[in-house]
């Protein structure tokens, strides 16, 4: 299992994700997006829309794939602004990843879930690994169908695939349309003197993650020895949960000025049916899973 291609790889997500396995050298990597990269990329690249079967069985069969990471999804926040489209990209991408893997026996898939799968009655401080789940978004709906569309896969075909629920993901490349975008927007506005206006409330506490977290975590996952719990769950992971004030309050505290003001608009209501902290334990006791990074060392790190 060493041949990968990246579905999205050009996201905030993906190009950390394509950089860090091409780095390992243990993999060839297949980074594929439907835009075209702005610089020079280490590793093959291919132009090309997830939605276009053709084209992408075309990819996995002459560069002989045998592992997806399918990272292609329309965010919280944009998905809002057109739910039918969300939805066709999510669960159609979704559709096309499973059925090429099970037609071309690809070994493993990894596909990132979202705290956006909860719902507004589980805005709880420590949501459990298994609850009743009601999203309020197009994308949290989208997430919670791939989760049960993974267990179904691997039910009827035997499919390996492989999620994390991610929660708010920090790094300093740019997001790509969700809800906790805000805390890259701060952090270059600080680094830039600017003022910023944030989009949420001063006090809404959201589960975090730093990027680096989110690599190992991933990288942990995918290499772990296939027991039957992968199957059914899409593990919670966190790193820290973080308010708009506290992040401000951080920044300030090493030295960079700039101007705060909030104006909350429709991602409030998001963020609101979101959980606060995640229990994680189930990750931690299944695969090892621990998060080295605080946000004293996330922001040290992002700064740097
Ligand atoms: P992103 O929006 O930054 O990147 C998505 C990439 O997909 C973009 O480069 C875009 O050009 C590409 N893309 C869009 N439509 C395409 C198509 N039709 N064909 C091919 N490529 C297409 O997203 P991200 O933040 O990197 O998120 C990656 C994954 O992680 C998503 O599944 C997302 O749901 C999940 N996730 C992200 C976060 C977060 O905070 N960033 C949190 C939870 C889960």
């Amino acid at each position: 299992m060493n041949r990968i291609l990246i579905t999205g790889a050009l996201g905030q997500l993906g190009t950390v994700l394509a950089k860090a396995l091409y780095m390992s050298e243990n993999y060839y990597v297949l980074a594929t997006d439907i835009r075209s990269p702005n610089q020079k990329l280490p590793y093959d690249f291919a132009q090309v829309d997830v939605l276009d079967y053709g084209q992408m069985e075309h990819l996995v069969v002459s560069h002989k794939i045998d592992c997806i990471y399918h990272l292609v999804a329309t965010l919280s926040a944009k998905g809002e602004q057109d739910p039918f489209m969300a939805w066709n990209l999510n669960m159609q991408s979704f559709q096309h990843i499973a059925k090429l893997a099970i037609t071309h026996k690809i070994n493993r898939i990894f596909w990132p879930s979202s705290i956006a799968a909860y719902g507004e009655d589980k805005n709880s401080s420590f949501a459990p690994q298994n609850a009743d789940m009601n999203p309020t978004t197009i994308y949290g709906v989208s997430k919670l169908v791939g989760e049960k569309l993974m267990n179904y896969y691997y039910l009827k075909y035997g499919l390996d695939i492989r999620s994390i629920r991610l929660p708010g993901v920090l790094s300093m490349d740019e997001p790509g349309g969700g809800t906790t975008d805000y805390v890259v927007e701060m952090v270059h506005a600080a680094l830039k003197g600017q003022p910023y206006t944030c989009f949420l409330a001063a006090d809404t506490e959201l589960p975090m993650i730093y990027i680096n977290d989110v690599v190992s975590a991933v990288m942990q996952l995918m290499s772990a020895p296939h027991v039957p719990l992968h199957r059914a769950f899409a593990y919670n992971v966190m790193g820290f949960s973080l308010t708009p004030q506290v992040l401000a309050d951080a920044l300030h505290k090493k030295g960079y000025p700039f101007a705060l003001n909030y104006a909350p608009d429709y991602r409030q209501k998001i963020a609101a049916s979101w959980p606060r902290t995640l229990d994680d334990s189930l990750a931690r006791s299944a695969w090892g899973w621990a998060p080295k990074y605080d946000l004293a060392s996330c922001l040290s790190d992002m700064l740097d």
